[in-house]
């Protein structure tokens, strides 16, 4: 493949600013400006659309979502030693990269977006993509101010997230992402392709919002799934006792067995235990 664009191979950008990776940061770079070019292409069209990047590091994915024509990328970086490699690309493509060095987790987004519609792409940080994620579903108002989320993960997570009831990785993400998203695993990437490679492989995921999901409580929902999945060996009558109602009426309510247990019981049969668990504090608050 040619060149993707006339800034330094990305080995000299991390030499020259310094970038050793840390562990403490889930420093994992990609290298290969080819296979960033393949994910970028996955989250395209790009036209017209502000990406939001969490975690750029160096720049590989960055350049990539440019090249491949981003109106503009918010970028987030929490590694300072990233922002002066970061500055060279925005001058590489002026007006077009805006860096905010800061905490994905606490960032203010909305105070970076426009009306334009915006995009998440990254290669999260390892540590922190589950929360990123849970945040994002659990966003309101919905549908969210973002049209998709294309992210990778490690693959155990992956499949965590789009597995169905009945699978070995069925639980909470499944039901949050299944709740409100369409969620695919779109392909893997071999451990080899990072600096310092991981032990395990990772895979890249799209998950494109419901427009109108099941109506429900985000809260109520994790609520629910938490104490669920928190004890999922157990019978629901026993695992749901922790939310602080009558476990047999919540049950009875949402039509589930008392006997039943979190992983036997589809993304619906959740969505209804949440509205049940909201209805039934409601009547005991009186
Ligand atoms: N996008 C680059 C790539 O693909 O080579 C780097 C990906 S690396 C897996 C994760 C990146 O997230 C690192 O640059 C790290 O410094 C950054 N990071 C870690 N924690 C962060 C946080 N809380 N907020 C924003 N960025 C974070």
């Amino acid at each position: 493949m040619a060149q993707i664009d006339d800034l330094p191979p990305l080995r000299d950008v991390i030499r020259t600013h310094g970038l050793t990776p840390k562990k403490s940061l889930g420093q994992n770079f990609l290298h290969d400006l080819n296979l960033t070019a393949r994910i970028a292409r996955a989250a395209e069209p790009l036209e017209n659309i502000t990406v939001v990047e969490i975690g750029p590091g160096p720049g590989g994915l960055t350049r990539a979502l440019l090249a491949l024509g981003a109106r503009r990328i918010v970028a987030v970086e929490r590694d300072e030693r990233a922002i002066a490699a970061l500055q060279e690309i925005a001058a590489r493509y002026p007006g077009r990269l805006d860096i905010v060095s800061g905490d994905a987790l606490t960032v203010d987004l909305m105070a970076h977006l426009g009306p334009e519609r915006a995009r998440v792409v990254a290669n999260l940080p390892y540590n922190i993509g589950t929360a990123l994620l849970i945040q994002w579903l659990t966003v309101e108002p919905w549908p969210p101010w973002y049209d998709s989320l294309l992210l990778m993960f490690q693959r155990e997570v992956a499949e965590r997230i789009v597995a169905r009831v009945g699978d070995k990785a069925y639980g909470r993400l499944a039901v949050l992402a299944g709740w409100r998203t369409d969620a695919k695993i779109l392909f893997d990437v071999a451990p080899a392709a990072f600096v310092p490679p991981p032990s395990v492989t990772s895979s890249v995921v799209r998950l494109v919002p419901r427009p109108v999901p099941l109506p429900c409580d985000p809260v109520a929902l994790q609520r629910i799934t938490e104490a669920g999945f928190g004890q999922r060996r157990k019978m629901l009558r026993q695992s749901l006792k922790s939310l602080g109602v009558d476990t047999l009426a919540l049950l009875e309510a949402a039509g589930i067995a008392p006997t039943a247990r979190a992983e036997e019981i589809p993304v619906e049969g959740f969505v209804m235990l949440a509205r049940e668990f909201i209805a039934l504090r409601k009547s005991t608050a009186r």
